[in-house]
This record gives C-alpha cells, sequence and structure tokens, in this order.
C-alpha cells in the first residue's frame, strides 16, 4: 500500500524511505508542506507520515487542511523531542497516532499497519476471506492452510483488494495503489498480477467486472 512522507530532513527522508520499503510499503517522499497536501489530495495513499516542522506550509496547516475537506486519510505525525505540545496540537488537530524523533522503523511499520487495519474497519491482525489468510505483518499468505509465496506486487494487489471486499476496484485505482511516482506500469501488468494471484490462489476469487474493474466479493 501506498504511503506518503511529508519530511524535509533529507537524512530522515530517505531512511524512512528505504525502512518502509523494505518492510513491504510503497512508499513516496516529499519535502514540503505545500507539495504534500497536492499530493495527498491528488492520489490515494494509505497513510501518512507527517512532520510537523515544513518549509512552505507546517505539518500541523497540512493536517488542518486535510481534515477541513473531509480527508480522513490515517496520519502519523512525527515530532522533535521534548515537544508535548506538538503531540497535544496534532491529536486536537486530527492526527490518528504520533511518534517522537529518534524512532525505530520497525516500530513506524507496525503503527502504520495498525492505522490503515483501522481506517478499514477492521480489527484483526490477519485478514481473512474464506479459505484465505493474509497477514501483513508478516507479508504471508496461506490458502486453504498452505503457504502461498506471491511476488511483492501480486501481495499489495491482493492485499488493496481484500482491504475493499465486496467494492469494484476501477483498473486505474488499482494501478495508482500499486505504482508509486516514477514507476513505469505495462499496459497488461494488473492482468498479469490478476492471473497470477487466480492461478495461485483460486479462479473464483478475484471477479473481473467487465469494463469496470475487479473485486472480492464479499466473504
Ligand atoms: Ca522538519
Amino acid at each position: 500500500m501506498r504511503i506518503l512522507i511529508v519530511e524535509d530532513d533529507r537524512l530522515l527522508g530517505e531512511g524512512i524511505l528505504a525502512g518502509l520499503g523494505q518492510a513491504g510499503f510503497l512508499p513516496d517522499w516529499v519535502q514540503d508542506g505545500a507539495v504534500g497536501l497536492a499530493a495527498l489530495q491528488s492520489e490515494p495513499f494509505s497513510a501518512v507520515v507527517l512532520d510537523l516542522g515544513l518549509p512552505r506550509l507546517s505539518g500541523l496547516d497540512v493536517l488542518r487542511q486535510l481534515r477541513a475537506t473531509q480527508n480522513a486519510i490515517p496520519v502519523l505525525i512525527l515530532t522533535a523531542r521534548d515537544t508535548s505540545q506538538d503531540v497535544i496540537a496534532g491529536l486536537d488537530a486530527g492526527a490518528d497516532d504520533y511518534m517522537v524523533k529518534p524512532f525505530d522503523l520497525g516500530e513506524l511499520a507496525a503503527r502504520l499497519r495498525a492505522l490503515v487495519r483501522r481506517a478499514a474497519g477492521s480489527t484483526a491482525p490477519l485478514l481473512e476471506h474464506g479459505a484465505l489468510q493474509l497477514d501483513p505483518a508478516a507479508r504471508s499468505v496461506r490458502w486453504q492452510g498452505t503457504a502461498v509465496e506471491l511476488a511483492p506486487r501480486e501481495f499489495a494487489l491482493l492485499h488493496e483488494l481484500l482491504l475493499n471486499a465486496g467494492r469494484v476496484l476501477t483498473r486505474a485505482q488499482l494501478e495508482s495503489k500499486l505504482y508509486p511516482w516514477g514507476e513505469e506500469v505495462e499496459s497488461n501488468a494488473l492482468e498479469v498480477h490478476i492471473h497470477h494471484l487466480r492461478k495461485k490462489l483460486a479462479p473464483e476469487l478475484i471477479r473481473t467486472v467487465r469494463g469496470v474493474g475487479y473485486m472480492v466479493p464479499r466473504d
């Protein structure tokens, strides 16, 4: 799933980008608040890691503008040490969680998984659907009790479909959720991933809605 990082510290931004990538997220990184807000208003990120002290538009202003436009994206704010006033202001402005710098990247990844899970209305860490079980933390999938190896993009695609079970996702929606900026999307890439998922799991798991997109029916 795509995560936007808004952080003006180059070293920290690069570190979070690499760490979240290794944890299986599809992260993008911007370095000022105005660009961050524009990106959040135009692309389907699953959550945002938001620094508070940012050029052009502060993290708090980004957050307030998001919430003022009913944008409910999960927001995790990053604050410097000893600034509990910032934490209070951030949470009161609509942030869902926070971390104090310096922080552990593994913990950041776990908190993001929890935020995304809650935003999808699920309390269980495992996503279950009939004979299918998907573990976002371990990035593993079991079908009828047997572990199934999925390529990273297949896993991300299946995860999005399960989080939206019962809803049709258009091709454009799926592509925009699967590909960070600057990655070329082959025209038939999505079909190929869907084909592999059906073959590795079950043909009937993913339904094609002709002319619209794809869906996993509700369990
Ligand atoms: Ca900063």
